[in-house]
């Protein structure tokens, strides 16, 4: 979408009152128009000169995937400057959920995900984070259905992006805008602690998800590299101060890695860590992503959620839709689009 500020000076140069630059921004965001011409609350005039100047959506959708479930589905974006971004649709009975990207690629480089493969890009603005979302949104209402939850787990760290995070949260909830409560967000880290204490004073009511896979600082730093720079200590200090100051639940993401982080050693060195109120552990099961690494069976996931629950750790599992089209958690990749 176009950034509000943006459409005001060209509203204000186009010599319209201001009042249009509010009907502008409510047209994209509530109206989800998807460009000028659908906005007939404007004067045809006024709409084909903003359409001269400016493009209602920074994002140009691509190619469009479904999986045979019909319970995901996965859109390829073209951003101006021609890189390819990925967004993800699941569905559910009662709710759906758009997981968004919120970098070109990532610099973290967790060796088990396609997004770190590649390396970093660039960031994405707000406005690219909405476009994402809008275009879910806009399908959903041809079927008489919300976006009810948005969830920042698609490509990228969004809290090496906070600024921009932070503001698509804020667009995504304006009540002006498309209205979505702060509390249907989640926003998942690897525990870049600068961002959560961001998130904690500026966006308490957004969910935090981190990303755990590891509860030694040996094993995570090679698991997530970012630990080296923020370790288990110190995230779990962030982590303490996110729950006493929000009293909201607090969720940790454990993808498995068989033979990797499924050991015992492990699960003992998390439930010391992970045994208190408000916590809770969610185990992935590993999709198929490259970096050496096998995916777990049904068993193996069981077997290590109920030695966790053993421990005293509440767990879940997880499952990420979406295998079958590149879908699911991690296998958003960076894609070169030709021009
Ligand atoms: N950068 C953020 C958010 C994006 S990834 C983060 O890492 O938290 C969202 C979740 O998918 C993370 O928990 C991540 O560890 C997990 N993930 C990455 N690659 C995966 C894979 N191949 N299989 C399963 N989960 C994966
Ligand atoms: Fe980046 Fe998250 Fe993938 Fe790690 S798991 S490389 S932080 S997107």
């Amino acid at each position: 979408m176009i950034a509000r500020s943006e459409i005001e000076t060209a509203v204000a140069e186009l010599g319209a009152p201001p009042y249009r630059a509010r009907q502008v921004y409510r047209a994209l965001t509530r109206g989800l128009a998807v460009d000028f011409e659908e906005m007939t609350v404007l004067p045809r005039a006024l709409r084909a000169s903003l359409a001269a100047r400016l493009t209602a959506s920074a994002l140009a959708p691509v190619e469009h995937w479904r999986s045979p479930a019909g319970d995901t589905e996965k859109a390829l974006f073209a951003t101006r400057d021609g890189h390819g971004v990925e967004a993800v649709l699941l569905r559910y009975p009662r709710r759906a959920t758009v997981c968004v990207s919120s970098q070109v690629g990532c610099a973290v480089g967790c060796p088990f995900c396609s997004s770190g493969r590649l390396g970093f890009t660039r960031q994405l603005s707000a406005e690219e984070m909405m476009d994402q979302v809008l275009y879910w949104a806009r399908l959903l209402r041809a079927e008489g259905r919300r976006v009810t939850n948005v969830v920042f787990m698609g490509m990228g760290e969004p809290l090496l992006n906070t600024d921009e995070t932070l503001r698509a949260c804020s667009l995504l909830n304006d009540p002006e805008g498309f209205a979505l409560a702060a509390r249907a967000l989640s926003i998942s880290t690897v525990g870049v602690v600068p961002g959560i204490d961001r998130l904690r004073r500026e966006a308490p009511q957004v969910n935090l998800a981190v990303s755990l896979h590891a509860a030694t600082d040996d094993l995570r730093d090679r698991l997530v590299p970012l630990n080296r720079r923020f370790g288990l200590d110190v995230v779990f200090a962030a982590c303490a101060r996110h729950v006493r100051a929000t009293r909201r639940k607090l969720f940790f993401e454990w993808v498995v890695l068989p033979g990797v982080n499924d050991g015992d050693e492990q699960v003992a060195a998390a439930a010391s860590r992970l045994r208190r109120p408000l916590y809770h552990l969610n185990l992935i099961p590993f999709n198929e992503a490259g970096g050496g690494f096998r995916a777990p069976t049904r068993d193996e996931v069981e077997s290590l959620r109920r030695r966790f629950v053993a421990a005293g750790v509440r767990c879940t599992v997880r499952r990420s839709p979406g295998g079958e089209i590149e879908a699911a958690c991690g296998q958003l990749a960076l894609r070169r689009l030709g021009r």
